[in-house]
């Protein structure tokens, strides 16, 4: 992927972004957040409970917008179900996103109700991204009570499509319709500060099929079977050497199949992500995942004893690609980020994630993923948690972030 950069000459220069808490309006609104943690942490809790299963996150984007809209942002739904509130800048024709991730890995019938205690909370989907969109709200919040008037206008978005098969899908669309417009992106993700990612990490997420004709556990002994297929290529598969630099993963992370314990099954599907720090080693990931898989069908095949009774097919899909992609060291965003930090007295160090940064990334347009404060842990689990102690800093960490970004309008004086 290339590296560069899309910062215009009018980007705020470091100088200016290190001056900006002494704004008496961005002093006001990083001056919000700590008397009102509570009600931050309580639209958490609210979040949270909504359930955000992958491609149905409407009801909770729902309740985002409406927040938004409280706080004074003229919000909506795009089609692809991003919500989209708009704080107008006084150069309308550059744009600023922070976005925060609405979905979760949950399948729907989890039980998502919030167990608090003190300033600890539980439930799945708490931190991730019920953290980022809580952070989404407060910075929404304060920059309406101080009245903030950016120079650029700051879209604040919840998105769509950051978790499982999602692909990105929101993300996509954002950057789709507001491309050309695009400045940066800031992506709240999750808890902490202690880093911020400026390197995409690239992965592909496929599914392999095998299909066979079934029939009878007794009767039909000795018929190629799907399933059996897929084991042997799955070991085979799971014997593939990768390189620890570039640093390569795979995971096999769903495998199904069959009807019944006295059935031969007519079908077995897996799927697998794979990651790297290299383009071209995930490229041979995928093919040796193909090799696997038609290796595998090939064994069953030569060990079937009665190959009179059909035969296997197979094929291997590819369910998504996140490509990858780095922010420049001299980018006036990471420059935003560092003045934050210093502001702050925070220190982070420069991650490689796959986050919903990936596809502006790839693009050459800057964009960074953060954590929102706080501390969490147990993120995709059941056991999943937040602890809001300290969240404050995250916070005016962000918002210090996008103005540096954003720019703040002059204030005329009274
Ligand atoms: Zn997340």
């Amino acid at each position: 992927m290339p590296v560069r950069s899309v910062g215009s000459p009018h980007a705020p220069r470091q100088a200016q972004v290190s001056r900006l808490p002494d704004n008496a309006r961005v002093r006001a609104a990083l001056d919000w957040f700590t008397p009102h943690i509570s009600w931050v942490n309580d639209q958490q809790v609210r979040i949270t409970e909504i359930p955000a299963p992958p491609f149905q996150e409407a009801q909770r984007a729902a309740a985002v917008k409406e927040l938004l809209a409280e706080a004074g942002l003229t919000a909506q739904i795009d089609k692809t179900g991003n919500v989209i509130g708009e704080l107008r800048g006084v150069n309308e024709r550059e744009i600023v996103v922070i976005t925060a991730h609405l979905d979760t890995v949950f399948p729907p019938g989890t039980d998502v109700k919030v167990h608090r205690d003190g300033s600890r909370m539980a439930a799945p989907g708490i931190s991730d991204n019920g953290t980022g969109l809580a952070a989404l709200l407060a910075l929404a919040r304060a920059a309406h009570f101080a009245h903030l008037k950016p120079q650029r206008t700051i879209l604040f978005v919840g998105d769509v499509g950051e978790e499982g098969e999602g692909n990105l899908r929101g993300m996509r669309a954002i950057v789709d319709t507001y491309r050309a417009k695009l400045k940066a992106v800031v992506v709240l993700d999750g808890s902490g500060t202690d880093y911020v990612t400026t390197k995409a990490l690239a992965s592909r997420r496929l599914e392999a099929l095998i299909t066979g004709p079934g029939g009878h556990s007794w009767s039909d002994f000795g018929m190629p079977n799907p399933i059996n297929a897929l084991v042997r290529g799955s070991v085979r598969f799971i014997n593939t050497k990768v390189p620890a630099s570039p640093r390569t993963t795979f995971n096999i992370g769903q495998i199904e199949g069959g009807t019944s314990v006295n059935s031969v099954p007519h079908e077995a599907r897996l799927k697998v992500d794979i990651r790297s720090e290299s383009e071209d080693e995930l490229t041979r990931l995928e093919s040796a995942l193909r090799e696997c898989i038609a290796a595998g069908v090939r064994d069953e095949m030569d060990s079937a004893r009665d190959r009179s009774k059909g035969k296997l097919e197979w094929k291997v899909e590819l369910l998504g690609s996140r490509p990858g992609g780095e922010l420049a060291p001299d980018s006036p965003l990471l420059a935003a980020l560092r003045a934050a930090d210093e502001a702050v007295g925070n220190q982070s160090r420069i991650e490689r994630s796959s986050t919903d940064a990936n596809i502006p990334l790839s693009l050459g347009i800057d964009a960074i993923s953060i954590g929102a404060g706080g501390n969490g842990g147990g993120a995709h689990s059941l056991q999943e948690w937040y602890d809001s102690a300290g969240r404050e800093t995250g916070l005016k960490r962000a918002l210090l972030t996008i103005l540096g970004i954003s720019g703040v309008a002059e204030e005329k004086s009274r």
